[in-house]
């Protein structure tokens, strides 16, 4: 550390291991989609798309707004774009937290980090035994409520009537819901917008539509709450989706086809290897994400996961003690998780056999 560095404290967010070259490795710890961009994207990501870089992008970001505006039925004055989601909840984080931030003990790791960075005030909140969030736990918070829907790592969902009893609880408190994994299974809560204009919606184009490396997210709210987003956008970095990301996330937001078939294709691989891991004696939580969150039986989870790199296949660990016997899987193509089960069979037996 320089003797420059003004937040001598900052505990920078973790990201997953990104390998030079996954030849070799079977990706499955940053929930990436493992189907590339589709027909649509890479047809608008031409020479002549190539060409344009040499202006600035459209700071409206229109194009991709009007895409979005389109696929859920609202106005585009309800749509901010911004550099991946991480982006946009630190907009969020910095400006739109008037009262602090609330958010569970148990989520995406980077809310704690945007709260020291931004010197907001947050308050987390336990989840329960089970992993569950219990929204009356949030009662009376006055801070902007932040929750990933489904949750991270657990990928437990929050239906919406708990959502709306969230959303009631104080109509002048804002909720932030952070939809990164909402479209393997859960209902987008962007239908409740009419209804309430205390709530965010904040979308990624990272896990479902196959542009984790374009950076490129939505958020969705009350025209005026956008007009805010804006404000801040333009007080920081008002070109913050580039040319390409606007062409990319436009193409694949319409592409309504292939969005289907890869998030169908997720559930599906995802379903198998919950009841696979089940049967070979895991916990695993009811995941409504592209990833399962599962315990082995008599190992940590630590271990486990040194045990499948050893095998070639990458997963996440969050050595927190409420996690620390879990490991977090990404769902891969249906013949990654095969090969996740066949290792796991393998790593099991080895561990058996050594404990006798
Ligand atoms: C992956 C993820 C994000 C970040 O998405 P980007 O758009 O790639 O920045 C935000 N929130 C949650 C809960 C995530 O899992």
């Amino acid at each position: 550390m320089s003797r420059f560095l003004k937040l001598k404290s900052l505990v920078p967010y973790t990201p997953g291991e990104q390998p030079r070259s996954t030849d070799r490795l079977i990706k499955l710890n940053t929930n990436e989609s493992p189907f590339p961009p589709g027909p649509e994207v890479i047809k608008a990501l031409n020479a002549g798309a190539v060409s344009m870089l040499r202006l600035y992008s459209d700071p409206t970001c229109a194009m991709l707004r009007e895409a979005a505006a389109d696929f859920y039925g609202i106005s585009p004055d309800m749509v901010c774009a911004g550099n991946g989601s991480d982006e946009l909840l630190a907009l969020i984080f910095h400006g739109l937290t008037p009262n602090g931030a609330v958010f569970p003990d148990i989520t995406y790791g980077f809310y704690p980090v945007f709260s020291d960075m931004f010197g907001v005030s947050a308050k987390e909140i336990p989840i329960r035994e089970d992993f569950s969030i219990d929204v009356e736990d949030y009662r009376g918070e006055k801070g902007t409520v932040v929750i990933a829907n489904p949750n991270a790592p657990t990928g437990l969902y929050l239906d919406e009537g708990k959502v709306r009893r969230l959303l009631e609880q104080d109509r002048d408190r804002l909720v932030v819901m952070d939809e990164a994994y909402i479209d393997f299974g859960g209902k987008s809560s962007v239908g409740l917008l009419g209804e309430y204009d205390n709530l965010i919606v904040v979308q990624t184009f990272s896990k479902s539509r196959q542009l984790a490396g374009e950076r490129v997210a939505i958020a969705m709210s009350s025209p005026e709450i956008i007009a805010d987003l804006n404000t801040l956008r333009f007080s920081f970095n008002p070109y913050n989706v580039d040319s390409l990301a606007i062409l990319a996330g436009s193409a694949a937001m319409r592409d309504r086809e292939y969005f289907e078939k890869c998030r169908l294709e997720i559930i599906r691989s995802r379903e198998y290897t919950i009841e696979k891991l089940r049967e070979l004696g895991f916990n695993v939580t009811d995941s409504l994400a592209n990833f399962v969150f599962a315990a082995p039986p008599g190992m940590s989870g630590g271990e486990y996961m040194r045990a499948l790199r050893q095998e070639g296949i990458l997963v996440r660990h969050f050595d927190k003690a409420k996690t620390d016997a879990y490991v977090r899987i990404s769902i891969g193509t249906f013949e990654d998780m095969q090969t996740l089960i066949e290792k796991t069979e393998k790593i099991l037996k080895t561990a058996r056999s050594d404990a006798f």
